[in-house]
């Protein structure tokens, strides 16, 4: 073994960044603090790094590389990122809410392909941080874009969408998926309302029917589709069906009441998650509790 025991192993203090390591060979100066790293790595992770540190420029050579105009905290983060995890245990980076938007930035700017997809897979996908990401997503890595989208598409209204495809997203085709999905998920909903609707009119009345005396047609609770067009149909509907149906909970088993209600709760949440994305002061007014159950 060529070797010592001292340059082989991990450094394990916090910042194993802030002093010479393992022969780390640069010396990155970022708010007047040192980040010790190597160039080797950090030209593997980056053509902007290599284009610096490999290449004809000055600071090919040079040992001390100050990096103006950059936060040291977010850089020191990003540079953490470049290495292996195994190489540095003590000091591995979370990536939040709080630090990654600064990470992507930088990611970005040195076009450090791994670690904009390192950060995308370990962040959490929130309403808040959804559509910021999304943009590095399908910049970085269109098969990461779907889990964006859906988030997008469930918790952020149109207006806020519109908004945000105005000023954030620069891009006409992002815009257009973003919309879609927002689109094909409203038509979901409305879907399976629709599936709801049905299913709760068919267990309160079982096969019957019932013929309209003044137009001949006859009347069943599933084909609300015909007798809209008729209004005679259409009384016989909410008379008999539809006024029924709503009272009609002793008619169906504990079971099936248990099954269309849970399949109506979850249908609620997902109206009503849209509903507080569109007006979020409806849900400040109803935690605070005006006294009414
Ligand atoms: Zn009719």
């Amino acid at each position: 073994m060529a070797c010592s025991s001292s340059q082989s192993s991990p450094p394990q203090r916090e910042n194993v960044f802030a002093s010479p390591w393992s022969n780390s060979d640069v010396i990155l100066v970022v708010e007047n603090k040192e980040i010790h790293a190597h160039r080797s790595i950090l030209c593997l992770q980056s053509p902007v790094f290599k284009a610096m540190l490999c290449g004809q420029f000055t600071e090919a050579k040079a040992e001390f590389i100050p990096l103006p105009e950059k936060k040291h905290n977010a850089m020191l983060q990003f540079i953490q990122l470049l290495y292996p995890p195994n190489m540095i245990k003590a000091a591995k980076v979370v990536v939040s809410d709080e630090n990654i938007l600064d990470i992507l930035k930088l990611a970005d700017e040195y076009q450090a392909v791994n670690v904009v997809t390192q950060c995308l897979n370990e962040i959490q996908i929130t309403k808040s941080n959804a559509v910021p990401l999304l943009v590095y997503a399908n910049q970085y890595d269109q098969s990461l874009l779907p889990k964006f989208l859906d988030v997008t598409s469930r918790y952020i209204s149109a207006a806020k969408l519109q908004e945000y495809a105005a000023v954030d997203l620069g891009d006409e085709k992002l815009t257009q998926r973003l919309l879609l999905s927002k689109c094909n998920h409203l038509e979901s909903l409305l879907v399976k309302g629709n599936r709801f609707g049905q299913k709760l009119l068919r267990r309160a009345h079982p096969l019957r029917t019932v013929e309209s005396g003044k137009c001949g047609h006859v009347v069943s609770a599933t084909n609300f589709h015909k007798a809209r067009f008729c209004s005679s149909c259409l009384e016989i509907y909410r008379t008999e069906f539809l006024t029924y149906a709503v009272t009609s909970r002793g008619v169906l088993s504990t079971q099936a009441q248990a099954e269309l209600e849970g399949k109506y709760f979850n249908y609620l949440e997902q109206v009503d998650d849209i509903v507080m994305s569109l007006c979020p002061a409806a849900s400040t007014v109803n935690e605070a509790g005006t006294g009414t159950p």
